[in-house]
């Protein structure tokens, strides 16, 4: 076993000890009792309920990750890259075409695989807790439209990438970091107006109380919008949320048809505070920033590494080729990449905090976001008391304790 394999089997092992060691953690702080804030609101039954709703997903996330590191495992050691590479080599397709068969087969493979868990957290999980609303027709056009879209917009991408590293040879990564910003700002802009009504439908939200208090909070902040959305997020779930999308022109803030109807037009306008505040705040912006620099470091890393030749005898490869190059480099990627995900999450969790008392100040309100805070964890079964382990690895907004102390504060 050469250091590279080493490596990358280190981190696919230690990743899954530290989360299991934070899931493990987490389930272990579990308290019967409610904690203050919610004391008096929330049903004693229902909190039950919400601690056997994160067991029921931490067990169940334990066998899917063991499922997929094993089978990963397998594959690798079993000489599967290789084997696999033979077959799509023998089409004497060019190295652009083979790549795209490549990568595509193990995509699909992945997809397959994952298949089962997603129909058992859809069908079986969500449903024993009163949350799902997906028909088997959702789910299977949902399946379809994703894989229409991969193909329309994600192969024509790769293609490019493979065939920059294939024939541009040193200025092969900002070649495919200008074409992939390019293209990652194109989707954005064109998400809101043609992708996401393909799965939701997005309705103007109706005259009236709502719609005029919001204009005019917008106004007060020099906010300028078209209008708002709401979408019919019960088609799937009975959770709820918000959230912002797109620039410029095509911005929206789009409001979960199952939000509006638990809430109070001041808990909903703390909500869309919170939203805009994170326009204000340029954090839409800072997220979109450093999306693209990340993606010129790994892109420049992959440069380096995709025909090192150790990378290939790590996977008992015999021939180098860029697509393989690719896969393999993003599994050593991942200790850097998982760093990299920590420090996000860090700010991410900071930027929610800033957006909290942006909601607060702006709307002097900030009773009314605690209020649709508090609602929002009960509906939803949130884990109120998560350790703070688990918080630090996968939380990217703070603890809905903590946001509640901070807006009180
Ligand atoms: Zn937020």
């Amino acid at each position: 076993m050469n250091i590279i394999a080493f490596i990358i089997l280190l981190a696919i092992i230690l990743d899954f000890l530290l989360n299991g060691l934070a899931d493990y953690l987490n389930l272990k702080r579990l308290r019967n009792e409610v904690p203050e804030p919610f004391k008096g609101l929330y049903d004693p039954d229902r909190y039950r309920r919400s601690q056997q709703y994160l067991k029921v997903n931490t067990h169940f996330g334990w066998i899917a990750a063991g499922f997929e590191v094993v089978v990963m495992l397998g594959f690798w050691f079993g000489k599967g890259f290789p084997l696999l590479d033979q077959w799509v080599r023998s089409f004497e397709f060019g190295p652009v075409i083979s790549g795209l068969i490549y990568m595509g087969i193990l995509v699909i493979a992945k997809g397959l695989l994952s298949l089962p868990f997603s129909v058992y957290a859809t069908f079986v999980i969500e449903e024993r807790f009163g949350f799902n609303q997906t028909t088997w027709t959702t789910f299977l056009l949902d399946l379809a439209k994703g894989v229409l879209l991969a193909v329309l917009l994600g192969m024509p991408l790769l293609a490019a990438v493979l065939a920059f590293f294939e024939y541009a040879g040193n200025n092969a990564w900002w070649f495919c970091w200008i074409a992939v910003t390019l293209y990652m700002l194109g989707v954005q802009f064109i998400a809101p107006t043609w992708i996401m009504p393909l799965f939701n439908k997005f309705t103007p939200l109706d005259d009236g109380e709502l719609k005029s208090a919001i204009f005019a909070y917008a106004g007060s902040i020099n906010f300028p919008i078209e209008n708002v959305y709401v979408m019919d997020g019960s088609r799937r779930s009975r959770k709820s949320n918000a959230f912002f999308t797109g620039f410029g022109r095509h911005r929206r803030i789009v409001l979960f048809d199952t939000l509006i109807k638990q809430h109070t037009t001041a808990e909903l306008l703390a909500v869309l505070a919170h939203e805009m505040g994170h326009y204000k705040k340029r954090h839409i912006f800072q997220g979109l920033a450093l999306g693209i620099l990340q993606m010129g470091i790994v892109l420049y890393l992959l440069s380096i590494f995709v025909s090192y030749q150790g990378l290939f005898d790590a996977f008992y490869m015999p021939q180098k080729s860029v697509y393989a190059g690719m896969i393999f480099f993003g599994m050593l990627y991942s200790p850097l990449g998982f760093f990299i995900g920590l420090f996000m999450q860090m700010l991410s969790r900071k930027n929610e905090t800033e957006a909290d008392r942006f909601s607060a100040e702006t709307t002097r309100d900030p009773g009314a976001m605690v209020a649709a805070l508090k609602k929002l964890s009960m509906h939803n079964l949130s884990n109120l008391l998560p350790h703070p382990l688990y918080v630090f690895l996968n939380y990217s907004h703070p603890p809905v304790l903590e946001r509640i102390r901070a807006l009180q504060g």
